[in-house]
């Protein structure tokens, strides 16, 4: 079957880690008989300097009209100087905003060969980490009204209505039905309102899913769960602000940014694939970047929009598979270690599908 793919390379190494991660998604096409067919489309500080803006319409109406989008990363030194309002940055905001996409799911898992990279003591992590963190994306502070009065006194507005709570925890319920079956909400409903509006809706749809256990945590509560012990957590369901923060502590525990990939996705199969770190110019063009985030933000794709569950699956135990046999681009090796290239590890990955 065909799958049509617009690819959003954008900048810095964003061109490099993109073009590993096809060469993932090509071999996965040859061993199970799918075509990808890629479109690729200007986005960031590369839509800025050849028109001008960090997101054209061309790429919003591409992007509409595929069945996934897989992006690299967008920004660097040379745009920051730029009004806030045409930022590479904007394009980012505004291309989850086009495709409607109100859930972010961001895995942080803790790869066995790699365990030296946890800052953790290794007793902390018992069984390992293995976590999904599914993160309201359109809505609470970030989106509600916002204004600064006279004296100064600045108004962010927190609200959540309740069809933006049932949607986001239908998700995560469908996520923990495909893992360990367990959700844990994360809010604060000790003192916000929004956060009782959040448990509340939660406790009500709970029961829709008799064989996933449900628990809840404050926020504050999580954050220090997140350091010490984090393999209780299986799927954690929270709101844009929470999640946020707690997204990125949990990635933070695996050592290893070059590692970890997301999804938003939005209603039906279409969905928006990055890895969760940035452009990296220091290391940009040097060939050294860590291709495994987009590379397994491509498996992502495969399991979310197109259903291919083998064949994310067979990405992912490539992954496993090159790793466990200890290649290691320069970001995840120790010091004294010898180290592949970013097309050196899309090369291996790939070959490894292929047998
Ligand atoms: P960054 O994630 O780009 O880099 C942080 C550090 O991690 C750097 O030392 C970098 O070399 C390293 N790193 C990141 N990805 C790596 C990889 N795949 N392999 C090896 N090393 C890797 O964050 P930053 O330096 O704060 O931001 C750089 C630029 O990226 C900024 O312009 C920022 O706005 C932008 N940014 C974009 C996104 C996005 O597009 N989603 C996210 C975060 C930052």
């Amino acid at each position: 079957m065909d799958y049509r793919i617009v690819l959003l390379k954008g900048d810095g190494i964003g061109p490099e880690i993109i073009d590993e991660a096809c060469k993932c998604l090509d071999a996965i096409g040859e061993k199970y008989g799918h075509q990808f067919l890629y479109d690729e489309q200007l986005i960031g500080g590369a839509a800025i300097d050849e028109l001008g803006i960090p997101l054209p319409q061309d790429t919003i109406d591409a992007c509409l009209a595929s069945d996934a989008v897989l992006m690299g990363a967008v920004g660097g030194p040379q745009w920051d100087s730029l009004d806030p309002s045409i930022r590479p940055e904007v394009g980012l905001l505004g291309i989850r905003k086009a495709l409607g996409a109100y859930a972010n799911i961001r895995p942080a898992k803790l790869y066995a060969p790699l365990a030296d990279a946890c800052p953790l003591k290794p007793e902390r992590l018992g069984d390992g980490l293995d976590l999904i963190v599914c993160r309201e994306l359109t809505g609470d502070v970030y989106f509600g009204k916002k204004h600064r009065d006279a004296d100064g006194t600045g108004h962010d507005d927190m609200n959540y209505t309740i069809p933006e709570i049932e949607r986001i925890a239908h998700r995560a319920y469908a996520l923990a039905a495909q893992r360990r079956n367990h959700v844990t909400c994360v809010d604060k409903a000790n003192i916000l309102e929004t956060s009782r509006v959040w448990r509340e809706t939660i406790e009500r749809i709970a029961p829709e899913y008799p064989d996933i256990v449900t628990d809840y945590l404050y926020v504050d509560n999580a954050s220090m769960q997140l350091v010490l012990n984090p393999g209780q957590f299986d799927v954690i369901l929270t709101g844009n602000l929470f999640g946020d923060i707690l997204s990125d502590e949990a990635s933070c525990i695996t050592g290893s940014i070059g590692m970890l990939p997301s999804a938003s996705l939005g209603e039906g199969t279409l969905g928006l694939y990055e890895p969760i770190h940035g452009s990296a110019p220091d290391i940009a063009g040097r060939g050294i970047a860590n291709p495994i985030a987009t590379i397994l933000s491509a498996a992502m794709m495969l399991r979310y929009s197109f259903g291919l569950t083998s064949e994310a699956n067979a990405i992912e135990w490539a992954v496993d598979t090159v790793l466990e046999a200890g290649y290691r681009t320069s970001d995840i090796a120790k010091p004294d270690e010898a180290t592949v290239s970013c097309a050196q590890m899309g090369d291996l990955i790939a070959a490894d599908i292929l047998q």
